[in-house]
């Protein structure tokens, strides 16, 4: 019995296999991971293990026994090395692993600063070892600058703050998030950084780090230089696809998958490796939130599990970002599209933001107003796109012309 090997033993693995379960798959299902870890929650690495509101006990996902209950075999520590499709194997630093059907979901790794790779103190984090070694650095009272103000920067500096540190944030672009959100929603997000007390510098690039053994100083593009003890980079990441190399699979920019998540037949990819066909969009798209892995899985593990009536995965891009205790929400795409803010109570959000492209609503994103940001996000989802229609809802919700 072959059945299902599943390459990544994350949040999009381990949903997959769990999926699989629930939708009758009998077959061995097989989860290959390449950490010592059993799966774990990756949201709390650059917030509560860092402040320690969270021990890494607290965020593992599943005990053995309730992984064996479940009849999922994790294979920890082994990484796989290569796949060959005609053949139904991928080649792992454990051995070869037959398979029926195959799930991608290798993610992706954090993007490394050049010229730092040597130096002490200079970290990313993409892993539960990642977070406890800047954790430590943290304890000893550093210093702290981070690099790149996207979600990792800007949760890292959170937590340093809390902690009493001093920290200064680097962005290249001309303010926090701004890929993600754009530039006016970008500009409240800069607010949080400096209310709290991170200095922020926009709009400069790194030159690079000095030091001997460990870090000294980051020197800016303008010729400035800041004194670290820590540096945490947080630029981005790249997907984990050299191992498919050679596979016949297509890996620019991740896995190229059809509307089902299929990157070949009985072979799928879900997470941040995905670059999926999006119907809904009629685009396709690689998209690193958590909550669109939990979705992508599902849809993964029914079409594997019911071959015969496949579904189609028409995610609508959501995040939620923890920053200096404020929640900060995004729903929809902010590409291309110009945005509208509501004036809005307290009580129903701090920033409330609508995004239009024309008369179509694309997007909102909320900073503290969870109730609201979820009814929005409603609306996209059931295809109420009619910009002045969710507009008037938005203000209704507490609006300062309602
Ligand atoms: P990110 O969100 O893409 O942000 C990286 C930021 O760094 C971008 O604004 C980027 O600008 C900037 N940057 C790039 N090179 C730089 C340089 N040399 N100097 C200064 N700034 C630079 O990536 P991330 O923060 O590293 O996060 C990594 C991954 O973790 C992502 O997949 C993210 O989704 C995930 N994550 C998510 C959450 C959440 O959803 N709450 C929390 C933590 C991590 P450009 O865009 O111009 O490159």
């Amino acid at each position: 019995m072959t059945g299902a090997v599943i390459v990544g033993a994350s949040l999009g693995g381990l949903r997959v296999a769990e999926g699989l379960r629930a939708a009758g798959y009998e077959d061995r299902i097989r989860l290959v991971g390449a950490e010592t870890h059993r799966p774990y929650d990756r949201p709390p690495l650059s917030k509560d293990i860092l402040t320690g509101g969270k021990e890494p006990s607290d965020i593992i996902f599943r005990s053995d026994e309730e992984l064996t209950a479940k009849g999922i075999e994790l294979v920890v520590e082994t990484s796989a090395l290569g796949l060959d499709v005609a053949n139904r194997r991928v080649q792992t630093t454990a051995g070869d692993l037959e398979f029926e059907d195959l799930v991608v979901a290798t993610g992706a790794r954090a993007r490394q600063l050049p010229g730092s790779e040597d130096l002490d103190g200079v970290h990313t984090i993409r892993t539960l070892d990642d977070a406890e070694s800047i954790r430590e650095s943290l304890r000893r009272g550093s210093r702290v600058v981070v690099v790149g103000a996207g979600f990792i920067g800007a949760e890292v500096a959170g937590a340093a703050r809390a902690l009493g540190l001093e920290v200064t944030v680097v962005e290249a672009m001309d303010h926090p998030l701004e890929r993600a959100v754009g530039r006016e929603a970008g500009a409240a997000c800069a607010s949080l950084h400096i209310e709290n007390g991170t200095t922020l510098i926009c709009g400069v690039g790194v030159d690079r780090l000095t030091g001997d053994d460990a870090v000294q100083s980051v020197v800016l593009a303008d010729g400035r230089q800041l004194d670290a003890d820590l540096v945490v980079v947080g630029i981005g990441v790249q997907p984990n696809v050299e191992w498919l190399d050679g596979s016949g699979v297509d890996i620019s920019n991740g896995v190229l998958c059809d509307e089902r998540l299929g990157a070949a037949p009985g072979i799928y990819a879900v997470g941040d490796i995905a670059r999926w066909a999006n119907p809904r969009y009629g685009e396709t798209m690689r998209i690193e939130h958590w909550t669109t892995t939990v979705e992508q899985a599902a849809v993964v593990a029914h079409n594997v599990a019911n071959p015969g009536s496949p579904r189609e995965c028409d995610a609508i891009p959501y995040f939620w970002s923890d920053q200096y205790g404020h929640r900060i929400q995004f729903a929809g795409r902010a590409t291309e599209a110009e945005l509208v803010e509501i004036g809005c109570r307290p009580d129903v959000a701090a920033y409330l933001a609508l995004y239009r492209r024309g008369d179509t609503f694309v997007g909102a994103l909320a900073i503290d107003g969870t109730v609201a940001l979820m009814q929005l996000r409603g609306r996209l989802m059931s295809g109420a796109d009619d910009f002045e229609e969710v507009r008037e809802f938005a203000e209704s919700l507490g609006g300062s012309n309602a």
